[in-house]
Order: C-alpha cells, then structure tokens, then sequence
C-alpha cells in the first residue's frame, strides 16, 4: 500500500520567547517529526521538539547564504511523502513575510495538505514590550505594514503616500538599512521628520533594546547603535508613547518624555 502522504503546518514561532507561542503552535512543535526552521527561531523554541525529530535549517541571519525556495520547497514535499508531519517553522507570523503563500501553493499543487498555525508578529511584540500601541484613538487610526527596498539609495516601492497619512502608524519590516531613504520619501509625501519613531532590536526577547527617535534622526540613531539583532522600525505619534529609561528620551520631542 502507498505511504500516506504526511501534513505541513506552517507555523509561526513568534519573536523568539517560547512563551509567546500560541499553544496550538507549542503543540505543534511537540509533536513535529520533522522541523525546518528559519534563522530567526530561537533556540528556545526549539528546544520542544521532540529529541527524534529531523532538524533542518533553512535560512542563515543577514547576508549569509540560505537555501533557496526551490530546495525547501522540494524538501518539505519529500519529507511529507514519507508520511511524516513536518512542521515549517518562521519567525513571527508565517503570513507576514513569510512566504507561506509560496509555500502552500507548492504544497497544494502537489497534493499535501497545509494548515497555517498564526503567531505573533514583531510590529506586536514590540509594542507589548515597550508599552505603547500600535493604534490609538485619535492618534493612530490604521497600522501599515511594510517593507522597503532600494537601489543605489532610493526605495523602489510604491504605496508611499499612504504610509505618510496622518494617523498612520507605519511597521517597517527588513527596513533597518533603509530608515534614511524612507525618512526623505515620506517627506516628500508630506510626513514631518519629527514623526515619533523608533526602532526595536530583538523584541520579544529578554535582550531587547529600544533605539528612539525621530523619522528624521532615525537613521542617525541606528547607525550609532548599530544592531546586530533583527530590527523593527515603528513609525508613527504612537512611537512616543512607548517606556523607556529616560536617558535614552533626553533627544526627543518633550511629549515622549512623560
Ligand atoms: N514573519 C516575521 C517577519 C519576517 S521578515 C514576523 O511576523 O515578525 C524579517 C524581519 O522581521 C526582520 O528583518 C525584522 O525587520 C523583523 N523581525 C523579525 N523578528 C524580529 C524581532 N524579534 N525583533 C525585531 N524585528 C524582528
């Protein structure tokens, strides 16, 4: 008799705490015989998997080489046509920047189930740790999330004239080496360079740190902080709001010093 074919559960880690799991993502991680894993997910995570499990890393942090779609793809049906539940593990949401539309539509064209396990995103981990929102009544009325691209400086991208709305709080993916060129085009939009904005290093995680701003300082502040974690930029009134030690507030707009 042919081998069952196995399920894929795209499902997201979240920031990096084990804690800030969904249970119905801890539970599939336990129960995972084989995982393939993004270089975002903590170790932690990782940790409850069981011993036997097949552990395969698929993406290396900034810069370095990844395995190509292509070949996670591929991996992800063979291991699945071994009648083995694989779970497909990712920073953050799956859905947000995640590939898990490529990835289901691979799967499905090729007859393997897929179920989608949600997780918590870096735009909300950041904003629950430094104690500010992401929407705010009167302040922030829509959140945008986005990334950036650029060549030779200037971003590629579309939709900037949303993104420079009043009450827009924009959540910058992948955008740390961009902050400059997406201060000048926002301007060009009609966004104030004193817009609260701050940039989130590892959120999520106990070593998290908070780099406050200006949509006009930002790329000052971060080039001399100099993260080596992965970054979230929040742009927006709400990014005044958020906690912080006071030394760290002394540069910004007095409002974000109460
Ligand atoms: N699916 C992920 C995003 C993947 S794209 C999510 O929902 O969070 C990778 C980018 O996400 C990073 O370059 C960074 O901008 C952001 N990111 C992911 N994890 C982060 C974290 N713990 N702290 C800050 N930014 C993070």
């Amino acid at each position: 008799m042919p081998r069952e074919l196995g399920q894929v559960k795209l499902v997201g880690a979240g920031p990096g705490a084990a804690d800030l799991m969904t249970v119905r993502a801890m539970r599939a991680v336990e129960g995972a015989q084989a995982l393939l894993y993004d270089a975002l997910v903590s170790d932690e995570v990782l940790s409850l998997a069981p011993a036997r499990c097949v552990r395969i890393q698929t993406g290396k942090r900034a810069g370095k080489t990844s395995m190509p779609q292509d070949v996670i793809n591929a991996l992800m049906l063979k291991l699945a046509r071994r009648g083995l539940n694989v779970v497909r593990l990712k920073g953050g949401d799956p859905s947000i920047f995640g590939r898990s539309g490529e990835e289901k539509a691979y799967l499905n064209t090729h007859g393997v189930q897929v179920e989608v396990v949600p997780g918590v995103t870096a735009a909300s981990a950041a904003a629950a740790q430094f104690g500010f929102p992401l929407t705010h009544r009167g302040e922030a009325r829509r959140l945008l999330i986005a990334t950036a691209t650029s060549k030779d400086g200037v971003l590629v991208d579309t939709g900037w004239a949303s993104a420079a709305e009043a009450q827009t709080t924009l959540a910058l993916y992948m955008g740390r080496d961009q902050a400059a060129a997406v201060a000048q085009r926002l301007a060009e939009e009609g966004r104030s360079l004193s817009t609260p904005a701050i940039a989130i290093e590892n959120a999520g995680r106990p070593e998290a740190r908070a780099i406050p701003s200006t949509l006009g300082g930002l790329a000052r502040a971060l080039a001399q902080a100099a993260p080596s974690g992965p970054v979230i930029l929040l742009i927006g009134d709400v990014a005044a709001r958020a906690d912080l030690p006071t030394a760290e507030t002394d540069h910004l707009p007095r409002r974000a010093r109460l």
